[in-house]
C-alpha cells in the first residue's frame, strides 16, 4: 500500500521541499496550507506528481484542523510532519517583547502541533509507520543558547519540545513514535540566504533521520546529523 504523509506549510520553504522529495518517492502526499490558491509552486508538483493533494488549512483555526481531520478519516496517515511555524517579531530582545505578538507565535509553533497530533491521532495510528514528526530548531535548545535573545522563538520551541517529548511517552502504548527534528539553519524566508544548506540538502538527510525512528529513540531531539540535540 502507498504511504501517506500530511505536512503542515507545504506551500513553500522546507515543507515545499518536503512534499517534492517524498512524492517523488512514490509517497501519497496531503500538502496543507493556508492558502492554495496562490501556492503556485506547490501546483506545479501537483501538475508533476499525481500523488498530491492540496488541502487549505491555517493551522492557528482549530475548526480547520477538526474538519481536515475529519475530511481524512478514511486515509491512514504515516507520518503527520508538523512543519508550519513562524519566527515571530525580530526584536523581541529584551524589554521588547510584544504579548500578543508572543502568544500568536506560541498558538502557531506550539498549540497548533498539539491540537494537530489530538485530531489525527487515529489517523497515525491506523497507518504502517506510525509517526508524528515536529520541525523543531536548535534555538529551542536550553544547552545550546550561547548567544541570549530571540525570547519570543527560543521559548516557542523550547515549549514544543516539551509538547512532543509528553507525546512520545504517552502515545507509545498506541505504537505511535515521535521525532523532534532541527533542519539544520537552511535557505527558506525564514533562515535567509546566507544559511548554511540548501532545503534539498536539509530535507535529504531529514529523511533519512526519520528513517531510523524507533519506539526506543521515540521522543529524541535530533540533529540534521543524526546526533542528539542536549535539551
Ligand atoms: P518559511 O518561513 O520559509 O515557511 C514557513 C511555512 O509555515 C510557510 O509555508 C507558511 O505559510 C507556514 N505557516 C506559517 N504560519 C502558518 C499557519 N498559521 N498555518 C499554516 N501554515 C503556516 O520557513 P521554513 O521553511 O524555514 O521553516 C519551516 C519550519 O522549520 C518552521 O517550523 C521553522 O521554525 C523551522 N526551522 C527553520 C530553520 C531555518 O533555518 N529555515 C531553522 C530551524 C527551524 P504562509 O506562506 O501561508 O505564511
Amino acid at each position: 500500500m502507498t504511504e501517506t504523509i500530511l505536512i503542515t506549510g507545504s506551500n513553500r520553504g522546507i515543507g515545499l521541499e518536503l512534499v517534492h522529495q517524498y512524492a517523488a518517492q512514490g509517497w501519497r502526499v496531503l500538502a496543507c496550507c493556508r492558502q492554495p490558491d496562490q501556492a503556485t509552486a506547490l501546483d506545479r508538483l501537483v501538475e508533476q506528481f499525481p500523488d498530491v493533494s492540496v488541502y487549505a488549512l491555517d493551522v492557528a483555526q482549530q475548526d480547520q484542523i477538526l474538519k481536515l481531520a475529519r475530511d481524512l478519516q478514511e486515509h491512514p496517515i504515516d507520518i503527520l510532519f508538523n512543519n508550519a511555524g513562524i519566527y515571530g517579531p525580530s526584536d523581541a530582545v529584551f524589554g521588547n517583547t510584544d504579548e500578543a505578538k508572543w502568544l500568536e507565535c506560541l498558538r502557531i509553533n506550539v498549540i497548533a502541533p498539539m491540537k494537530m497530533m489530538e485530531a489525527f491521532l487515529p489517523h497515525v495510528a491506523a497507518s504502517k509507520h506510525k509517526l508524528i514528526a515536529a520541525m523543531s530548531s536548535k534555538m529551542g535548545s536550553m544547552a545550546d543558547n550561547g548567544s541570549g535573545g530571540s525570547y519570543i522563538y527560543r521559548s516557542s520551541k523550547a515549549a514544543l519540545n516539551a509538547v512532543m517529548k509528553s507525546a512520545a511517552i504517552d502515545l507509545a502504548p498506541r505504537g505511535v513514535k515521535v521525532a523532534i527534528l532541527h533542519p539544520g539553519w537552511v535557505k527558506t524566508d525564514m533562515g535567509g540566504p546566507n544559511a548554511e544548506i540548501t532545503v534539498a540538502e536539509s530535507v535529504g538527510r531529514m529523511r533519512e533521520i526519520l528513517g531510523t525512528v524507533t519506539p526506543k529513540n521515540s521522543g529524541t531531539f535530533f540533529d540534521i546529523d543524526g546526533s542528539i540535540i542536549p535539551w
